[in-house]
């Protein structure tokens, strides 16, 4: 008698448990990779997950891909997306990886924001925060900065 007890909590538990999976679905599908927070936190390092998931933002100085000016291109780390390219990297003496534009549709950028807090941008593909977007670009190009945090990206070097 207590095995059918049992049986049947463990039968409601699961029902439960195959509604609530199928709304979470519906409700991220506005992102073509769309993965639960746990599984991002068992790819992603802690400030890979900070800084993609949580909008964090890394220290200054600290990324190996502020001085690197090698050619390829750069993708997110938690998708693969190419998101910009070496030719638009420019030392902004800011600490952080900088360029003056982005793979187009690759990158989508917040509402709202401001010129002086920047506009939040992110990869258009899983929706992991890059950094922000400011209008003290080099005025030779763009007129752009896309201040980003190296840990959101992944270089690969051209011939790769
Ligand atoms: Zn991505």
């Amino acid at each position: 008698m207590k095995n059918i007890l049992l049986i049947c909590i463990s039968l409601v538990l699961l029902s439960c448990k195959g509604n609530a999976q199928k709304s979470d679905k519906k409700e991220s599908s506005a992102y073509k990779v769309t993965k639960t927070e746990a599984e991002w936190k068992a790819q992603l390092t802690p400030i890979e997950y900070y800084v993609l998931r949580e909008e964090g933002t890394e220290r200054a100085f600290t990324s190996p891909l502020n001085s690197n000016y090698k050619e390829g291109t750069y993708v997110c780390k938690a998708c693969n997306t190419p998101l910009f390219k070496s030719e638009h990297k420019f030392d902004s003496g800011t600490g952080w990886p900088s360029f003056d534009r982005e793979i187009k549709d690759n990158v989508a950028f917040s509402s709202g924001g401001s010129e002086y807090y920047g506009i939040e941008e992110h990869c258009a593909v899983c929706g992991g925060h890059l950094g922000h977007v400011f209008n003290d670009g080099p005025k030779s190009t763009t007129g752009k900065r896309h201040c980003i945090n190296g840990v959101a990206l992944k270089f690969i070097p051209k011939n790769e």
